[in-house]
């Protein structure tokens, strides 16, 4: 049996959490008086800022409910997925050597660093070479001080869904630990988001964000999903006052709009699609692993050469060459039409000798180059 109890730190359970202004007095219409802003307005001519923001986020939540097919009660909303990651880890992790959260390289790196600014061990059980759970590697390594199981599905870097027979079996297995789902990329995958099995799994968490396919990265929004009494918990340890009013009037429009939201996914995945094809017809590269997320993870004959390369002619992509699995791979976010097109132009006309690597960035003899597509 699953206990949230047992599961945090004992401190945690104790907490008298910080109660705001906002939360003493929840009614609309009043003097108020009680929070200390500035009556008079706000220097800014872009707006009314000086009242702070709702601490709970009710308004957008109320929104977003429905459309992910949960209950409001079950939505933590925080400053990027990096919050709740981090509160994950401090709610649950007694640090210095105690407790323990398991990962799955090649995967997102937040996790881990999270687990390292909190002084909590970290247990790393490699994906499969095909980037899929090695389920029983990963139950021999849980122990009974492992809070947090991280599982990145579709999977940054690699861009594939893990299976779902897999993460099925860690719920059923690790049930005195939270196995937290990172559907960043979900939008631009075939299948539903674990959401629906929340009510089916107190230790399952899912977690969610504006960054990618509603196309918000720099509001900071991401969200968690989770058991009443897991988001009460966080609620809890958050700062008060953790998503800004601006954010969260923006984030309230845009789930208006989750039309455009599909509409822009199915153009990013079509354009996916082109890209994948695209490269293939090139000498150069090596390998393109199946996606389920918005880039593109690809093996190279000279990886280093090809990032160098490219940085010169100013396209811009993600060297993942030096991590676990991903050997002579860079990860290539799917871009407009445009800009596919002259990264492709850029890569047909990459010289064969490579280049130096170690050419300062910017600095290159463009001049003996061979001429190149612009980049607009
Ligand atoms: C991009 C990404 C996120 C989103 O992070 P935010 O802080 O919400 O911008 C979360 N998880 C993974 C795996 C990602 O790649």
């Amino acid at each position: 049996m699953f206990s949230l109890t047992n599961l945090l730190r004992p401190h945690i359970l104790s907490l008298t959490p910080y109660s705001s202004a906002r939360d003493e007095y929840t009614g609309k219409e009043g003097i108020f008086l009680d929070a200390n802003e500035n009556p008079l307005g706000s220097t800014t001519t872009q707006g009314d800022y000086n009242r702070y923001p709702d601490p709970h986020q009710g308004a957008i939540k109320h929104r977003l409910a429905p459309i992910k097919g949960v209950r409001p009660e079950q939505i933590f909303l925080g400053n990027g997925s990096d919050e709740p990651i981090d509160l994950l880890v401090r709610a649950t992790c007694t640090p210095g050597g105690q407790d323990s959260i398991l990962i799955m390289p090649p995967t997102y790196g937040m996790y881990e660093v999270s687990a390292a600014v909190n002084d909590v061990n970290i247990i790393k059980v490699p994906l499969t070479p095909d980037f899929q759970v090695d389920t029983e590697a990963v139950l021999a390594a849980i122990t009974d001080r492992t809070k947090l199981i991280w599982l990145c599905s579709p999977n940054n870097p690699s861009g594939n869904l893990l299976q779902a027979d897999a993460i099925r079996t860690i719920l059923n297995a690790a049930s005195q630990s939270l196995v937290i789902v990172d559907e960043a990329y979900i939008d631009f995958a075939p299948t539903p988001s674990w959401t629906g099995e929340l009510d089916n799994y107190p230790n399952l968490v899912v977690l969610q964000t504006f960054s990618k396919a509603w196309g918000l990265a720099a509001l900071r929004l991401g969200m968690c999903f989770a058991s009443e009494e897991l988001i009460g918990v966080l609620n809890k340890i958050k700062p008060p006052y953790n998503i800004s009013a601006p954010t969260q009037a923006l984030a309230l429009d845009a789930l208006l709009h989750e039309e455009e939201k599909n509409q822009m996914v199915a153009q990013i995945m079509a354009e996916r699609q082109q890209l994948a094809e695209k490269l293939r017809s090139l000498p150069t590269v090596q390998v393109i692993h199946p996606s389920d997320a918005n880039f593109l993870l690809v093996q190279f004959a000279d990886a280093n050469a090809t990032f160098a390369y490219l940085i010169d002619q100013q396209v811009i992509v993600r060297d993942r060459s030096k991590v676990k699995l991903c050997d002579g791979c860079l990860r290539i976010s799917v871009g407009t039409t445009t800009e596919n097109e002259s990264l492709i132009a850029v890569l047909r006309q990459m010289p064969d000798a490579p280049l130096p690597t170690d050419l300062p960035i910017g600095t290159g003899d463009e001049a003996t180059r061979p001429e190149l597509v612009s980049n607009a």
